[in-house]
């Protein structure tokens, strides 16, 4: 541990002393990430032969990438970690699509409380979309339903197909059915684990009398590979960084050895495997853990579990910088930060997040310095300290009187060495599914001349966060060379949830 408490008292060189060895508690050298690397490339090769591993490496039954020229109506229900989405897609062929969407919060109730109560409320929240309003869909001669739509009425013809993003570990066995392997992220409702996913959905609609049958089951990760390949005409991985992390990729079904001599390894061809690399590594033999790490794994309602995701995503990334504040705030005999005082957001568990982190970095990108000597900053630096000065008074209630310049620089310095180390760590994930796939090589090195590499991403942590992109990339090009790196395109799948559902949805209903 870090020492924050100090004898000799902390004069300036102490601080300097201590701030520093946190700094290098958290960074990675090319080997380090070398080292993962190589972890996750076993981890992976052990999920895809053998079943119940962390990083379970899932069959999802999807055998084949959208090209851009698939059409029709769907509806589409995506729970996330944070969000409930409805939404209504049309695809309307060339890559294009138009979607109307809804979104509501999962409060900590419906996360914690009983699954029916949580499938039952986000049916609700479906109804409240769309029955008032039918669904009028554009005319579509290839559209499982190019025709207004009451979902009320069960003479309606065929019931409406819908596609279900479930964002949590589940193990799929058929393309409509999937049971929870364990809750993430957060939740923890009962009566779910063990359960068929699709079904709880299922009768959540059937109580309500709706005319609608959940035909698709798709994680977030198949979901955004889904989309990005629709809108790009090809894609490699999809991936996550949100509330989580995750990925999905297309894997030849030879080395997915797990599924033995059945019919559709026998079949042969490809299948989208979703890694829930989430879980990579939960013995921590890699992983850098500090003991800021600890104490946000061992607060968390899942210790032990989700190592992976733990220093990477939205979720955490504000808790593990709180935790370094706080030892900073604590230390003695004098505090190194806000003179000791806190406030209650700085003191509530998750009390920071990660999206102030994001406005903190916005305000200055670049480097990384503690400025243990404000003083001699520019006036133009100075100004930017300002500035986060106001977003730590506003957004973390702390009185004014106690942030002083240098306490702004360090809750700069904080949220940049948390989450560079996150998007270094990000791009060895990304990293392991294109060796794995035989684009890339670990430590770079000649691979056949290919086109573009397409990588579709969603979540609002790689969406929002300033440089988590131009990190990652800088490790992915330590990681796989620059040839490669270069080919890499990293892209948004934007409402890839939705997308890829109703992507899912069609290939279930052909
Ligand atoms: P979900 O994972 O439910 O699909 P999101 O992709 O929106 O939802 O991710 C939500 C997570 O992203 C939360 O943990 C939140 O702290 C974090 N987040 C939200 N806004 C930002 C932002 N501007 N910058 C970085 N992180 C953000
Ligand atoms: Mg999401």
């Amino acid at each position: 541990m870090t020492f924050t408490s100090a004898l000799s008292g902390a004069s300036p060189d102490t601080a300097k002393h201590i701030l520093d060895s946190i700094e290098a508690q958290f960074q990675l050298s090319q080997d380090d990430l070398i080292t993962i690397t190589k972890q996750f490339l076993d981890d992976f090769r052990l999920g895809l032969s053998e079943y119940n591993h962390p990083m379970a490496m899932i069959p999802t039954f999807v055998t084949g990438v959208p090209d851009g020229s698939e059409t029709g109506t769907f509806l589409a229900l995506d729970l996330g970690g944070t969000n409930l989405r409805v939404c209504e897609v049309h695809l309307l062929g060339d890559g294009e699509f138009t979607l109307k969407q809804q979104k509501y919060r999962v409060s900590e109730a419906l996360k914690t409380g009983e699954a029916s109560a949580l499938f039952a409320d986000s049916v609700d929240a479906f109804l409240t979309e769309h029955a008032s309003s039918p669904t009028t869909a554009p005319p579509d001669p290839f559209a499982v339903s190019s025709r207004s739509i009451d979902l009320l009425d069960p003479h309606a013809g065929s019931a409406l197909p819908l596609g279900l993003t479930f964002s949590f570990p589940v193990e799929q066995t058929a393309l409509d059915k999937g049971t929870i392997l364990t809750w993430t992220k957060g939740f923890a409702a009962k009566n779910a684990v063990g359960h068929d996913v699709v079904q709880l959905l299922q009768d959540a609609f059937d109580r309500k009398h709706l005319h609608v049958r959940c035909v698709a089951l798709v994680n977030d990760t198949v979901g955004t590979l889904l989309t990005r390949a629709y809108t790009a005409g090809g894609c490699v991985l999809g991936s996550i960084f949100g509330t989580g992390t995750n990925g999905a990729y297309v894997e030849k079904v030879e080395n997915l050895t797990k599924l033995g001599d059945s019919a559709v390894r026998q079949e042969g061809g490809v299948m989208v495997v979703n890694c829930e690399w989430g879980a990579f590594n939960n013995t921590r033999t890699v992983l850098p853990t500090t003991p800021f790490d600890n104490k946000v794994d061992r607060e968390s309602i899942n210790p032990r579990l989700q190592a992976f995701e733990k220093f990477i995503s939205g979720m955490y990334l504000g808790e593990i910088t709180r935790n370094i504040l706080l030892s900073l705030l604590d230390a003695a005999p004098t505090p190194l930060l806000l003179n000791g005082r806190a406030s209650d957001v700085l003191n509530r568990h998750y009390g920071l997040d990660t999206a102030v982190l994001s406005e903190i970095e916005e305000v200055w990108e670049s480097g990384r310095t503690h400025f243990t000597e404000v003083e001699k900053l520019s006036a133009e630096d100075r100004s930017r300290l300002e500035r986060i000065r106001s977003i730590i008074i506003q957004r973390l209630s702390v009185d004014a009187e106690f942030v002083t310049l240098r306490d702004a620089a360090i809750f700069r310095w904080a949220a940049s060495l948390v989450a560079s180390r996150a998007a270094k760590l990000s791009a060895c994930a990304v990293a392991t599914v294109l060796v794995q796939t035989e684009h890339a090589k670990l430590g770079g090195g000649h691979v056949p001349e290919q086109e573009k590499l397409t990588v579709g991403v969603d979540g609002s942590l790689i969406e929002h966060y300033p440089n988590f992109n131009a990190r990652l990339r800088e490790s992915l090009r330590a990681l796989v060379g620059e040839e490669v790196e270069k080919r890499v395109d990293i892209g948004m799948a934007k409402d890839g949830s939705g997308v890829g559902a109703a992507l899912c949805a069609l290939m279930a209903t052909k």
